[in-house]
């Protein structure tokens, strides 16, 4: 884990940024770790992410948007039910990437790659489809052979079709992301 870094100038222009698209207010936080204390996947994070509520309270913008903290979390909401402040904090980590991704820096290229294949997946069959989503972020990624051992096991388990099915009014989801996607356009 990496020490907390308060050095950047306070970006006060990016913590309302953050407030106002998630809708919590960071200053609630007192820096009980209570949130630290339930995330799952801290030993994997750069910055805890009780650390990243402090680096946010404190604006350092840069610091936060380059993390792998903000890409690592799986949005289990732990850290949501556990907070005494009722901040939602795995919202302001959704927010955060969010952000990050359209400033892009995002620091885990991989995972961002997947989120594309998954939501590619439900665009087009309004469902998921396992060997579609597997198929796309290969294809991305470059990563053709990574956990190629476990193709055969989940075949034979059934666990993975080699055929797509979509579901009825798959079209209805279609627009939905068509939607979606021209507001963020024209939201830049
Ligand atoms: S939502 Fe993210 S930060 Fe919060 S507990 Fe889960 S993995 Fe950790
Ligand atoms: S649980 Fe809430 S108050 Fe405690 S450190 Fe996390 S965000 Fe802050």
């Amino acid at each position: 884990m990496d020490t907390i870094n308060l050095s950047e100038k306070t970006d006060w222009a990016f913590i309302e940024e953050v407030k106002k698209e998630s809708g919590q207010n960071p200053s609630l936080c007192y820096q009980c770790g209570n949130c630290t204390g339930g995330c799952p996947y801290t030993q994997y994070f750069d910055y805890p992410v009780s650390v990243v509520m402090r680096l946010l309270q404190s604006g350092q913008k840069e610091t936060i948007l380059k993390s792998k903290a903000i890409w690592l979390c799986a949005t289990c909401e732990t850290c949501t039910t556990r907070c005494p402040c009722d901040v939602d904090v795995a919202n302001i980590m959704d927010t955060l990437r969010i952000i990050a991704r359209r400033e892009g820096k995002v620091a885990e290229k991989d995972i961002q790659l997947f989120y594309d294949s998954f939501l590619d997946s439900m665009k087009k069959h309004g469902r998921i489809f396992e060997m579609g989503i597997l198929m796309g972020y290969k294809m991305k990624s470059g990563h053709f052979m990574g956990d190629a051992e476990l193709g055969p096991k989940v075949m034979s388990k059934g666990k993975i079709s080699l055929f797509s099915k979509s579901i009825k009014g798959a079209d209805k989801v279609a627009q939905i992301f068509n939607r979606f996607q021209e507001k963020a356009k024209k939201h830049g």
